[in-house]
């Protein structure tokens, strides 16, 4: 059984993706779990050249290690492709020809993750080339589960969500199958990862229930905010981290998450300082809130 840590490549580690990568490894590592890298460069548009490459040789400056090959989601397309046939073999999917623009001109609600659609192309029974593929939610009801840090989590699908987009009308798979697919076939079975994705959650289980799969267990970790309360990102101007700082950002990461960081730790190797984190791990201290700014970030 495994944890997995799951950069998208669009820049290089940040301060924000360092406390995911920390947080997933402590937690896969204190259980004796592995821990798997997955590359999400599905959405290729996005990818930045050479961004994977340099997530990778940071993560090993900073004393990781991780389980297997590491794993490139534009290198599975044709396994999105088969899951996504079996959905319309169940009928749980359908073709839409609406756009983003035509959706704010009849003025759909939004809801917290968007635009909920309003199920516009639902009956048309469009050819499945025609436009994106949305998964039907008609019938989904309140999904929910019981975040390891922010406790009972639900969202009424259809009411807050709508029928959301597998595939993209160019083609691209959405980033909601690519991770459903994923970790089931990489036995992950715990998924630790940014508070910006509970909601996200609440879709992944859903899609597992159509798709037959076990629901992973799921802890979400505080996000790293900017000083204007924004998650600390590439679009909110977060740098690449300074390798000769590996473990005082290590030290940041681990305080970030509510773990003790004993003073004779300061400038201690960053491998010793993970090995120590991953020994003396509480979940229980992390804190249960939405974000945070961290020490390290002044912008
Ligand atoms: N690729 C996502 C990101 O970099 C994380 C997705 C996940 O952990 O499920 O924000």
């Amino acid at each position: 059984m495994s944890g997995r840590f799951a950069p998208t490549p669009s820049g290089p580690l940040h301060f924000g993706s360092l406390v995911a990568a920390l947080g997933s490894y402590c937690q896969a590592r204190h259980h004796r779990r592995d821990w798997l890298l997955r590359i999400e460069d599905v959405d290729t548009p996005r990818v930045v050249a050479g961004a994977a490459d340099s997530i990778l040789r940071d993560l090993e400056a900073f004393g990781f290690e991780w389980d297997g090959p590491v794993v490139y989601q534009s290198q599975r397309f044709e396994l999105y492709r088969e899951h996504l046939e079996r959905l319309v073999a169940d009928n749980a999917v359908y073709a839409c020809a609406c756009s983003r623009r035509q959706l704010r001109e009849q003025g759909v609600a939004s809801g917290p993750l968007g635009q909920i659609y309003p199920g516009n192309c639902r009956r048309r029974a469009l050819p499945l080339d025609a436009g994106s593929i949305r998964l039907d939610v008609a019938t989904a009801g309140r999904v929910g589960f019981v975040d390891r840090v922010y406790g009972d989590f639900d969202l009424d699908l259809p009411r807050d969500v709508g029928d959301f987009v597998l595939r993209r009308a160019d083609g691209i798979y959405a980033y909601h199958l690519a991770v459903v697919v994923d970790d089931a076939l990489q036995a992950i079975d715990e998924v630790v990862r940014g508070a910006d994705l509970l909601e996200n959650t609440c879709l992944h289980l859903y899609l597992q229930q159509r798709l037959g799969f076990a629901a992973p267990a799921y802890l979400h970790l505080p996000l790293v905010s900017t000083v204007d309360g924004q998650k600390l990102s590439k679009q909110t101007g977060a740098e690449g981290l300074r390798v000769e700082q590996a473990s005082s950002l290590l030290c940041a990461a681990l305080r970030h998450l509510g773990q003790q960081t004993p003073a004779e730790l300061a400038g201690a190797p960053a491998r010793d300082i993970l090995e120590r984190a991953v020994a003396t791990w509480n979940p229980r201290a992390i804190p249960a809130i939405r974000a945070a700014r961290a020490e390290t970030f002044d912008a």
